[in-house]
């Protein structure tokens, strides 16, 4: 095989390798933050249902307070009874007793309602703080895990890009300018084999020269197409 297309195979592979390992330890932090975003949701979510329970609580003492008051004025209602000796304003005194009672029962009502509420609330969370407890710690494992392989990969990457400067060095300067650039344009391969007559890079049909080019060690072949550097075993 040429020897240039032999350098540049085995830098294209080490290429390869440090565009993974940097994809890889660039990918350990996006994970790590995506962790955390989802347990902060989590967590918001924890404190509006607790918010939400507190409110149930509050709204029945509320009412509570009102049947307090209401329970005051039938007092009233009762002292003012005894002491008049008109007709009429003691059956005044009964209706407004009467209403008032009937006042308090709806209340009553409206407080064993909010009783029940509450007490669903306090079991959901109870059962949210039990559940956002294995969720933080699933979350504290997995982003120990992440950080671990950001940091393998971190420590990989070092090694593949003395590697990759290694198998630079052995490209002359020329192929290795013009490697780069098809590389970057290309994304994938700059370098690759010629089979059943077609470029592998771009699938297109080769004219009988160019595939009989990739085969010789004196000369370059390039696709016409889509201008990889071609190779043939
Ligand atoms: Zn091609």
């Amino acid at each position: 095989m040429n020897p240039t297309i032999e350098a540049l195979l085995v830098l294209q592979a080490r290429d390869l390798r440090v565009a993974e390992l940097s994809e890889a330890q660039e990918e350990a932090p996006r994970q790590i933050a995506a962790v955390e975003r989802e347990l902060a949701a989590k967590n918001a979510q924890f404190s509006e249902l607790k918010q939400r329970t507190r409110q149930i609580e509050a709204d029945r003492k509320k009412l509570d307070l009102e049947v307090k008051t209401k329970e005051a004025a039938i007092a009233r209602y009762r002292a003012q009874q005894l002491a008049t000796r008109k007709n009429e304003e003691f059956a005044a005194l009964i209706h407004e007793i009467e209403h008032a009672q009937a006042e308090i029962a709806k209340l009553e009502d409206s407080e064993l309602e909010l009783m029940e509420a509450y007490d669903k609330g306090l079991a959901a969370v109870a059962a949210g703080e039990k559940e956002l407890a294995q969720v933080e710690a699933k979350a504290k494992e997995k982003k120990a895990a992440l950080q671990k392989r950001g940091e393998a990969a971190a420590a990989e990457l070092k090694t593949a890009l003395i590697q990759q400067a290694d198998a630079e060095q052995k490209v002359p300067e020329e192929v290795l300018s013009r490697y780069r650039r098809i590389l970057k344009s290309k994304g994938d391969k700059a370098v690759v084999a010629v089979e059943h007559g077609s470029c592998t890079g771009c699938h297109m049909k080769l004219t009988t020269q160019t595939a009989n080019s990739a085969r010789r060690e004196d000369l370059l072949a390039a696709c016409d197409n889509c201008g990889r550097l071609l190779y043939a075993d």
